[in-house]
């Protein structure tokens, strides 16, 4: 039998595979697609992933190469996987090199055993038969090991620790006594985050609860989508508890997937405390033998629950049996840089692939899913009320031109705060801006501070006494007076900072904190604060988008956004959705216990239809008359867009490019796809470099994706390519 050859995938940003001849001392039926392998790559050695195993090579005999050795006899990446991630690399047109590292903890892209050596314990022949030194009545622990033992087989640490949390002791015991004896395998993995046993048997579910997890647990084994839309404090956690709980008395498991932000030990310790088998967790933050821990322990099987953050998606299961989303419309699913993929589309894709049923829960669907369910391919489940007899808060619109403005409030809003604050309410007042003031101002000349790099202003950090770029990082001290004049300069506009110092003047005798990025940077700052809101001992909570996601402040009666203006007229065409998202997210936070809520929202616009529609018909109506304007303007989800991002140091270099690549679009021969710019980014210039772009349009996928195939490697070799910084964005975000 000849060798084959080995199509094998690089981290490298090239859009294809390399060829290898397998390795001369590998019989060939040992050869696998999703094994690794090392290679010699240019001057170094490099890990490949084996993606096609070929008996021809377009490279000629003489250049073509060996793989070096073989890494793993059990593939890393399974065939379902696999082909998720060819089809991801070709969907978004990304190198398949850097979309199969994507997949892999770092160690394994580092040549590291996938697969533990893990330590076992199995009962002894002498234990067996009967014939070991007897270990007592009263030894009861010891005997719930044993018993374990002979019911399930050889176990290791995660096993036993679920049993007791002084296993290694009676293991010890066990040992000297003769009962049990020390393995070592190479095959089963272990290595969860943390190990529990059902405990908390959990509320009795409402009815619209229970017909939602009925829904789910009938569709097991079959693709089905679901989107859960719950109000915030519904208890749609509550239902993917009880789906996933009857998952994994399967003996299945379930991958959860949060939002970043909202992996907090909270939320961990909740599933923890429920979940019937231990759990692996996944997130940026883990070290790289953690996460390597995490990943053998889901594709061992041995965590019944996996639960990460945006690239959790690509978690190995063993024995996959459902998928939630929770929190489906938050952007942080979406890779913004590098291997641009939607962590939630690829989940889908990826529940289908295996057949099992997947939960997009929200309490602000995107409107992509509200369409998905209008177009018959998702089941709707709803769960319209609060929980525990909590009323949904009451939306006011607080008109900022009919009040004087103290300092970022108007009068009404005081007076409402004050209220709230004798009342014994907790008063929570979001703002999307960190820092002390948005801009320093000169008003002997007009100057204010810019960002040298940035077309942006930068902006006052009062405690750190700097001036800070939001954009680029760029931090400098405070000038006293104009650069230009010599004039005394001031901060000018309000910040978190800033809205603190304010209420602490106006209600100096209630405790006060700040949640923002700033805040909460020192570790475990985020904890004592929020431990401190839970308490009652703050009564006024200031903050920033961290504060709309996840948390619970059952104590809140009274919710304030500042500032709803920013979106209202923003430029892209998802500023809309995002703003009525935000403002039900943090309204949320408002009257969840049985204190009713009240949601005052500060604007110059009270008569736009946007917080009309949101005001009088909560986010459905305000969903539903976004969904006609999208499909009037011809935007997603009834349109699929591309965009085509330069940028340089130099202004023309992106736009030369981008002029170039609208040229080779003609070239193409697609019909169907619309071409709009290129146009400079409204801010042009970030951090030292001109940013410009191209959009593509067509009304379906297909004409798109028959145009990028034959567009991209025409645009790799065009002469202005190596000129500036390009990168493709299919189904982008933000459109800049
Ligand atoms: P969501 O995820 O929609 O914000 P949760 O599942 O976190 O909602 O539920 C909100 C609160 O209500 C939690 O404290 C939860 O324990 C409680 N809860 C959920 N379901 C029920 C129920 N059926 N009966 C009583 N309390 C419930
Ligand atoms: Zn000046
Ligand atoms: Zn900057």
């Amino acid at each position: 039998m000849t060798r084959p050859i080995l199509g094998v995938a690089i981290d490298a940003p090239l859009r294809r595979l390399f060829d290898y001849r397998a390795p001369a001392s590998i019989e060939p039926a040992r050869l696998q697609p999703g094994q690794r392998v090392w290679v010699p790559f240019g001057r170094r050695k490099a890990v490949g992933v084996i993606v096609e195993l070929r008996q021809r090579s377009e490279v000629p005999d003489t250049r073509l190469k060996s793989a070096l050795a073989l890494i793993d006899e059990i593939p890393v990446l399974d065939a379902i996987l696999l082909d998720l991630l060819r089809w991801s690399a070709e969907y978004y047109r990304h190198p398949p090199g850097e979309v199969i590292a994507a997949a892999l903890p770092v160690a394994l892209r580092n040549g590291a055993d996938a697969v533990a050596s893990a330590e076992r314990w199995t009962l002894s022949a002498a234990a067996r038969t009967g014939d070991a030194a007897p270990i007592g009545t009263r030894a009861t622990r010891l005997r719930g090991l044993v018993d374990y033992l002979a019911a399930h087989g050889p176990g290791g640490a995660a096993e036993l620790g679920a049993l007791s949390p002084r296993w290694r002791d009676h293991v010890r015991e066990l040992e000297q006594r003769g009962w049990v004896l020390r393995v070592r395998e190479g095959v089963v993995a272990t290595g969860t985050t943390t190990t529990a046993v059902a405990r908390e048997p959990g509320p009795e579910l409402t009815p619209e609860q229970d017909a939602a997890v009925g829904a789910i647990v009938a569709a097991h084994g079959c693709y089905t989508p679901f989107v859960l839309h719950g109000v915030t404090g519904s208890g749609k956690t509550e239902v993917y508890l009880r789906a996933i709980g009857a998952v994994v008395a399967h003996g299945e498991q379930a991958l959860v997937l949060v939002p970043e932000i909202s992996l907090t030990p909270q939320l961990v310790a909740r599933f923890a405390a429920r979940i019937p088998g231990p759990l692996a967790v996944l997130h940026s933050g883990l070290t790289d033998t953690d996460r390597l821990q995490a990943w053998r322990a889901a594709r061992a099987g041995s965590a019944a629950v996996v639960i990460g953050t945006r690239s959790a998606v690509f978690a190995p299961l063993a024995r996959p049996g459902l998928i939630v989303i929770d929190e489906e419309h938050d952007a942080s699913y979406k890779q913004q840089d590098g291997f641009r993929y939607s962590a939630r589309d690829l989940a889908l894709a990826r529940a289908q692939r295996h057949g099992i049923p997947i939960v997009l829960g929200s309490a602000t669907p995107s409107l992509e899913s509200l369409e998905r369910i209008r177009a018959g391919r998702a089941q709707r489940l709803d769960l319209p009320k609060r929980t525990a007899g909590a009323r949904p808060p009451s939306l006011h619109l607080i008109d900022l031109r009919a009040h004087a403005d103290t300092q970022g409030f108007a009068t009404p809003t005081l007076l409402t705060i004050r209220r709230h604050l004798d009342a014994g309410g907790q008063v929570l007042i979001y703002l999307n801006r960190r820092g002390y003031a948005p801009t320093l101002f000169c008003p002997g000349c007009g100057w204010v501070a810019p960002c040298p790099r940035c077309d942006a202003r930068l902006t006052v950090h009062q405690r750190e006494r700097s001036l800070d770029c939001h954009h680029c990082g760029t931090h400098r001290p405070i000038p006293e007076t104009c650069p230009d004049c010599g004039e005394a300069v001031k901060p000018v506009g309000q910040g978190t900072e800033r809205i603190e110092e304010t209420l602490a003047g106006f209600f100096p005798e209630f405790a006060l904190a700040r949640i923002d990025r700033d805040a909460v940077r020192k570790r475990g700052s985020l904890e004592q604060t929020l431990e401190r809101v839970h308490s009652g001992e703050v009564r006024l909570l200031v903050g920033t988008q961290m504060l709309t996601k996840g948390h619970h402040f059952p104590l809140v009666t009274l919710v304030v956004v500042l500032n709803a203006d920013q979106g209202l007229f923003g430029t892209d065409f998802r500023a809309a959705e995002r703003l009525a998202q935000t403002i039900v997210q943090v309204s949320g936070r408002a009257g969840r216990a049985e204190k009713p809520g009240e949601v005052l929202i500060q604007t110059e616009y009270p008569e736009h239809p946007l917080l009309q529609q949101l005001v009088h018909g909560g986010y459905d109506a305000f969903a539903a008359a976004a969904l006609v304007e999208r499909e009037q303007a011809h935007w997603p989800p009834f349109a699929r867009v591309a965009v085509l991002r330069a940028e340089a140091p130099g202004r023309e270099a992106p736009l030369a490019f981008l002029e170039h690549a609208k040229e080779l679009v003609a070239t193409c021969a697609v019909a169907g796809v619309e071409v709009l710019g290129p146009a400079a980014a409204p801010m042009e210039r970030r951090a030292g470099h001109y940013r410009a772009q191209l959009l593509l349009h067509a009304a379906t996928h297909s004409p798109l994706q028959r145009l990028l195939a034959r567009w991209v490697p025409l645009l790799e070799e065009a002469p202005g390519a190596r000129k500036v910084r390009w990168a493709l964005d299919v189904d982008p975000l933000e459109l800049f």
